[in-house]
């Protein structure tokens, strides 16, 4: 019998596993223990050329990520580069711990809310997320075998408390307010129970215990139907709003007392509102499948609305770049820099939210009823080949002839009317093509949904749209 290799073989990490703002893979087939030791050793010597020396290391609640932590960890070692382990928490705690420890990078084990097969890595150097080629030079370091050999160091820190008591030093609610939270199961139920007692909250958690099968819900909060047990229970216990957190804690879903669902739009919308009057004329960035009415309301507020394509890590990039105070993504990743680092994190974007809740005299659902996005759809997927996605999307674009509208192309094509608008875009995580329509009649989106039907009808007859 062959012996077991204890070094990948560069061909068996397929390419595609290297996305535009992190690595995801399905566990035990792109993402073996020995893939990720050897992506470990790439990240490590990536490290130690940019003279960081020592990584902080996380991982989420899924069934692989005990096991392939190790690797990890003991790939990043490989390199010579030394290891913080910060254990079992929601990536908001490994970018917490780049801003308020002495180490400024890190990875996170985790594959956010795929399904319960799959794990990745989020990769921070000097409180940056990698993206695009950042993320490239890791694949090609592998395949060149440019890797460092050497014995880095190890050592554990302790992150939970201080972020908790951090973020309950800054953010105190004017009353105590009823919540339910619901986790699904993932990483986020280590933290978020305690963060939001500790808040002066009463807290009825559901589906808290971590359990990496994912039993009850798939931990995607940005999915209306995922969060059904969360509003039949915020109507039952009769409580002011129901907290969702994605499968790794750097996104947030809410139900109203009513019982409703409040997109990423809504949420933004109400921290504009009242986080840039105190800004005046400061940035606040939002991606490509934001609401039109977003965009006039930071206006409306005395500041500088700037889309951006969608992904993390170009959201954070590009937050940098216009000094922006606010940003978000319709996927839920909010960014918070008023009091705040201005990463993603759906717990301190969720306890900024109770706080402006509890200050107000109205009710959760009054209060996000106030801003009208117009006749709007959610994200709409139309399955396509992994590696037809892309070529797809530019055919689209070669073909676009939108006469009297305005054609944005910073990540896909959006198509803005003086009405609405319509996107299509290629996701960077799942072998799909995105669409979203927005506009002020159910009349005038059927008309624009109907000129996109047609455009991607005529780049592939056989494409199922649904919508
Ligand atoms: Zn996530």
């Amino acid at each position: 019998m062959n012996q077991v290799a204890t070094q990948a073989d560069p061909e068996s990490i397929p390419a595609s596993i290297f996305r535009a703002y992190d690595i995801r893979g399905i566990a035990e087939q792109q993402l073996t223990t020995a893939s990720v030791k050897r992506i470990g050793q790439a990240i490590g010597s990536e490290a130690l050329d940019q003279n960081i020396t020592s990584l902080l290391v996380g991982y989420d609640g899924r069934l692989s990520s005990p096991t392939l932590s190790i690797a990890l960890i003991e790939g990043i070692q490989s390199s010579g580069c030394s290891v913080v382990s910060i254990g079992l928490v929601p990536t908001p705690l490994l970018y917490f711990a780049t801003y308020t420890t002495d180490y400024t990078s890190g990875v996170m084990l985790t594959a956010s809310h795929n399904p319960a097969n799959y794990n990745g890595l989020k990769i921070v150097f000097n409180q940056t997320s990698l993206a695009d080629n950042q993320i490239q030079t890791i694949r090609t370091r592998i395949e060149n075998d440019q890797l460092r050999t050497g014995r880095g160091g190890f050592a554990e820190l302790e992150v939970d408390r201080s972020y908790i008591d951090n973020i309950c030093g800054r953010v105190q609610l004017s009353k105590p307010l009823k919540i339910v939270i619901d986790c699904g199961n993932a990483v986020p139920g280590k933290i978020a129970p305690t963060l939001f007692q500790e808040l002066g909250c009463d807290v009825h958690p559901i589906f808290c215990e971590i359990d990496g099968s994912f039993p009850n819900h798939h931990p995607d909060p940005t999915v209306p139907e995922n969060l059904a047990a969360l509003a039949s229970t915020v109507l039952e216990k009769n409580a002011d709003i129901g907290v969702a957190l994605d499968g790794d804690g750097d996104r947030v879903g809410l139900i109203t007392n009513r019982g409703k669902f409040v997109d990423a739009d809504r949420m933004l919308m109400l921290l504009v509102q009242t986080i840039l009057p105190s800004y005046s004329g400061r940035a606040v960035v939002f991606d490509v499948k934001c609401s039109s009415k977003l965009g006039a309301l930071v206006e409306q507020f005395g500041g500088s609305p700037v889309m951006h394509r969608s992904g993390h890590s170009f959201m954070k990039q590009k937050m940098r770049e216009t000094n922006a105070i606010l940003g978000g993504e319709y996927a839920a990743h909010i960014f918070i820099k008023d009091d705040w680092f201005g990463f993603d994190d759906g717990l301190y974007v969720a306890a900024r939210l109770l706080k402006i809740i509890s200050e107000s005299s109205a009710s959760s659902d009054e209060i996000f009823d106030q801003f009208f996005t117009g006749f709007c759809t959610p994200e709409i997927k139309i399955e396509v080949p992994e590696e037809r996605k892309f070529s797809l999307m530019d055919r689209l674009l070669e073909l676009a002839n939108f006469p009297a509208a305005k054609l944005i192309t910073l990540d896909g094509l959006r198509v803005e009317y003086a009405d609405g608008w319509g996107l299509v875009r290629a996701s960077n995580t799942s072998p799909a093509l995105l669409l979203r329509f927005e506009a002020d009649s159910q009349e005038r989106m059927d008309e624009i949904q109907e000129k996109f039907r047609t455009l991607i009808l005529s780049v592939d007859k056989n494409l199922e749209i649904g919508f």
